[in-house]
């Protein structure tokens, strides 16, 4: 059976001052929460080795937003997988569609950092998902099934790939897919898996959902089929938010 996974992706905020919200989310995770459900963090980089530090022992993972493929070079404003493992990570998160947008990553690169997240011993939380024109053209499927082809390495497996399926048109938008919409994504996804790497391999790995996730929502989108568990992203800013989510799971 999967376990699931709530992912907190904080992006591009946080500073010195958040830190207790995390410190709340660790003590609540070490006080009941770890029997049920696993936990990742993805703070800016800013904050990467001091929630490493918090959450020491505690089993609260915590990672990087983005990777570069190199392990280290002449890359200003870049950071490594390898760096990230050093600073205390444990994971990092792949293909956002930020990313992709905002930085203009393909497909292949997005394959390289989740080679070289696997290269440093980092679990890569690997994000696929269409856009408002892309579901409306009937493309979503085709869209997906690109991405995870052009996006996962050969040697994907449920140690150290997860798959996020997070439909662009969601994202801080307060839409979502209805449950129905979800679990046809999600199944068809699990089906891609399994046609590259086998039924067995596509059993393990996790498919995350996100886009929009909030306390009350996710008792039903959690409970959706080949829903693993979320990557959540405004509501992981709030303690009370993320842990409500996480309780959900
Ligand atoms: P929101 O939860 O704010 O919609 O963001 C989702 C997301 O992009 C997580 O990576």
């Amino acid at each position: 059976a999967r376990r699931k996974l709530i992912a907190g992706n904080w992006k591009m905020n946080g500073l010195a001052a958040s830190a207790p919200e995390f410190v709340r989310v660790v003590g609540a995770y070490q006080g009941g929460l770890k029997a049920d459900v696993d936990l990742m963090v993805f703070p800016p980089f800013t904050l990467l080795t001091s929630f490493a530090t918090a959450s020491r022992g505690a089993g609260v993972l915590v990672g990087g937003q983005d990777c570069h493929a190199k392990p280290a070079g002449a890359h200003t404003g870049d950071v490594s997988a390898e760096m990230i493992a050093d600073a205390g990570g444990q994971a990092v998160i792949v293909g956002h569609s930020e990313r992709r947008t905002d930085h203009g990553e393909t497909d292949a690169d997005v394959r390289a950092k989740a080679e070289a997240a696997r290269r440093a011993g980092l679990v890569a939380v690997i994000c696929v998902g269409e856009t408002k024109d892309e579901r409306e053209a009937g493309e979503a499927r085709a869209v997906v099934s690109r991405q995870l082809a052009g996006s996962l390495p050969d040697d994907a497996a449920a140690a150290h790939v997860v798959v996020a399926y997070e439909p662009v048109w969601a994202i801080g938008t307060g839409l979502t897919p209805t449950a129905a919409e979800i679990a046809e994504m999600h199944g068809f996804i699990r089906s891609e898996l399994a046609g590259r790497f086998g039924a067995e391999a596509a059993d393990a790995i996790r498919i995350l959902y996100g886009g929009s996730v909030k306390p009350d929502n996710a008792k039903e989108i959690l409970a959706t089929a080949n829903v693993d568990g979320a990557l959540v992203g405004g509501a992981s800013l709030k303690a009370d938010d993320f842990l409500a989510i996480a309780k959900a799971a």
